[in-house]
């Protein structure tokens, strides 16, 4: 599912339908679900373990906020719609705005992809300060109040273990309890949410998984303000080798260098410029030659597995619990679409209130969120078996449609309509089926010559 196939907000179609909602985390889905359930409950609290100081520094809970995150243009348009004025509050506070279509370059399948014929807006920042925007927009509604420093530890349930009435929290030495009628889990990967439900005598979801072994390396450079290079390289066999060039707020370049499968860059400087030197674009060890490193060490990120867990193939629910964000489904970080599709996720929670309210929650909501996750997950998941080495739950039909994606990718070196399609799949505007329309395929399969 994509932003062109699920209907926008609109607050006026949802009733009120109780007093209180939990979420645990604060981070991107977290925040975009107390937004939804802002219109359909009284009182909002988000819980979040880590301080909210305000600052622009990465925290604790959300490590991969030290790496690039690319915000693609689903998830800024539902946060713009779910948060007016988010857009804005970003460029003020120094977000950059390029042009996806002829600004961003994208390295796929042995080349560039040509320049679109169509613009896309694309909002660059650090993923710290994209969450703080998201954050102050959000708190300031009337019914949702964050409490930071505060530990959910444990669900409170009912005595008949049918439903899911609040949470334990710790904040300050103090352990109580808080209850709501519904609490919602953004907690991430590292969620609780099954070990709740094995507690409760509730079936666990089944996961799928998808091994990828992948690193990330990133520096943050100095950039000079009109200097607006953006740059992805993706994967491509046999090179597991990628990097993204990101231009954001304070004048930097995040610069980060991925690899998968055991070719994952290296910790220092030094031999990071030789790994960038390995990559067919020049850019990259250019800048880390050139440009002042302005971080004091290269972060690093281990992600060796994504995963999806199927809650929408599960019979039971508690009542008074549902889940979402990372913790259903985390996608192989390359993609980018993590962030977007915690905020088609919240959409799907609007519409599923909306249209049935809170009774049969879990199931009714799953049911969406599985079509969310599946287009997403089968553009992931299926593009990392192009690697020999990947191994794990591979999407049917994966081959043949990895097969005419590099043939897609290759004819879009010099079709710019090519690279309109394929850019409006990358930034989940449009679902990948789109790729399979008439007239994408015809181009993408008429004879004539496919670079290399
Ligand atoms: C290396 C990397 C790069 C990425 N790049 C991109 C990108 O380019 N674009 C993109 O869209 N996405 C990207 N993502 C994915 C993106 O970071 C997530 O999809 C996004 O943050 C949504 O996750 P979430 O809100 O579900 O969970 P998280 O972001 O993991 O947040 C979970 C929150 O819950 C809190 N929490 C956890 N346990 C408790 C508890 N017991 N009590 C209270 N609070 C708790 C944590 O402190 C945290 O704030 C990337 C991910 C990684 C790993």
């Amino acid at each position: 599912m994509s932003l062109a196939t699920i209907d926008r907000y609109d607050p006026d179609r949802v009733s009120r339908h109780g007093d209180h909602a939990i979420v645990v985390g604060a981070s991107i889905a977290g925040l975009l679900a107390a937004r939804v359930l802002a219109d359909a409950f009284e009182h909002v609290t988000i819980i979040e373990r880590d301080p909210l100081d305000g600052g622009t520094e990465p925290r604790r809970g959300v490590p991969q906020a030290e790496h690039v995150h690319v915000l693609l243009s689903a998830g800024q348009e539902i946060m713009e719609d779910l948060a007016p004025g988010f857009s804005d509050d970003l460029v003020d506070a120094g977000a950059v705005v390029c042009d996806l279509s002829r600004e961003f370059h994208v390295h796929a399948a042995g080349d560039l992809i040509s320049p679109g014929t169509t613009p896309i807006p694309i909002y660059l920042a650090s993923r710290p300060l994209v969450e703080r925007v998201l954050r102050a927009r959000i708190a300031a509604h009337g019914r949702i109040t964050l409490r930071s420093a505060c530990q959910v530890i444990e669900p409170v349930v009912t005595d008949a273990r049918e439903t899911i009435r609040g949470v334990v929290v710790h904040q300050e030495g103090d352990t109580h309890e808080v209850t709501a009628d519904l609490v919602v889990d953004a907690s991430g990967r590292s969620s609780r949410a099954t070990a709740w439900l094995d507690r409760l005598g509730y079936p666990r979801p089944s996961a799928e998984e998808v091994h990828v072994d992948l690193a990330y390396r990133t520096c943050q450079l100095r950039r000079p303000p009109d200097d607006l290079r953006a740059l992805l390289v993706m994967p491509a066999p046999p090179r597991a080798r990628g990097a993204a060039v990101l231009p954001v707020e304070g004048d930097r370049w995040f610069v980060t260098l991925v690899g998968m499968h055991g070719q994952h860059p290296p910790d220092e400087l030094d031999e990071l410029r030789d790994f960038a030197g390995s990559l067919p674009v020049p850019m990259v060890r250019e800048l880390l030659e050139e440009r002042e490193v302005v971080t004091p060490k290269v972060a690093r990120y281990r992600y060796p597995t994504q995963t999806r867990r199927r809650f929408d193939t599960l019979e039971e629910h508690p009542r008074g619990m549902i889940v979402l964000g990372d913790a259903v489904a985390n996608f192989n970080p390359i993609y980018g679409q993590g962030m977007s599709v915690s905020a088609l996720q919240a959409l799907s929670l609007h519409h599923t209130l909306a249209d049935d309210g809170t009774e049969n929650l879990a199931p009714n909501l799953y049911r969406r969120v599985g079509k969310v996750v599946e287009g997403a997950w089968n553009l992931a998941a299926g593009g990392d078996f192009q690697f020999p080495q990947t191994e794990g739950s591979k999407p049917p039909g994966t081959d043949v449609v990895n097969r005419y994606i590099n043939r897609l990718h290759r004819k879009a070196h010099t079709d710019g309509e090519l690279a309109d399609a394929f850019n409006e799949v990358v930034v989940m505007r449009q679902p990948p089926t789109s790729l399979f329309r008439p007239k994408v395929a015809w181009r993408t399969l008429r004879p004539g010559q496919t670079p290399r």
